[in-house]
């Protein structure tokens, strides 16, 4: 059953590779602590909302010591367009000052170390460990992940942590980075919330899902 399963998921992550290897990293940044503010932000926000804030925000705040003396009111102003301005300007800066205070400056490169940052759980560690240092520790597991997942019936759990750990199981490990980042494509492109799109989707003929209404 097992083994069945991984040969589902390895047909999966092939075709979804064939479709979205080209695709672009979808947030904007130029060093690895501008990732994690971008996506610490992109919580509930959408990418081209992200990369639109953090226009003027990496303008105005360069280096992790910047974020970390910043004045919260001011930083908040930068980044209300991002959603829950208040909690990710409290959670970025209270990083920033951690960083600053307990790793010299330099952001951690491990998810034990990450995820005691503010407002870092396992998903944000995920994409920074993956993104930034080429690590795969997990698997990132965001809302596309948690609806796609369920639709491949690749887990029964809504639970992102439970999630992960069923994906875990059956995607080979140098895989994982690239799994998520596809399914994101995937759920942003053609697998909407809202619309899923069968017809036009590359896994319609393996997906218990979709191949009953192509
Ligand atoms: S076939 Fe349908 S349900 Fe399955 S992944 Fe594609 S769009 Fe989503």
């Amino acid at each position: 059953m097992v083994k069945n399963k991984k040969e589902y998921v390895l047909r999966i992550v092939k075709i979804l590779e064939r479709n979205f290897e080209q695709t672009k990293y979808p947030i904007n940044f130029s060093n690895n602590f501008e990732l994690l503010v971008a996506v610490i932000l992109s919580a509930q926000c959408r990418d081209e909302m992200v990369n639109s804030v953090t226009e003027n925000l990496f303008k105005r705040y360069k280096k992790i010591e910047d974020y970390a003396n910043a004045n919260i009111f001011e930083f908040e102003n930068y980044i209300r367009s991002a959603g829950f301005f208040r909690n990710k300007a409290k959670n970025i800066i209270r990083s920033a000052q951690l960083i600053m205070n307990s790793y010299n400056g330099v952001l951690p490169q491990t998810m034990e170390e990450l995820i005691k940052l503010p407002g870092v759980a396992r998903k944000t560690a995920n994409i920074v460990l993956s993104v930034a240092f080429n690590k795969s520790e997990g698997i990132a597991v965001d809302t596309h992940v948690i609806r796609i997942a369920n639709l491949l019936k690749l887990t029964k759990c809504k639970n992102p942590i439970k999630i992960e750990e069923d994906l875990i199981k059956v995607i080979p490990k140098k895989y994982w980075a690239n799994f998520s980042f596809y399914i994101q494509s995937l759920g942003k492109r053609i697998c909407k919330a809202r619309n899923l799109n069968h017809s036009v989707c590359p896994l319609n003929a393996i997906c218990p899902t979709g191949r009953h209404h192509v």
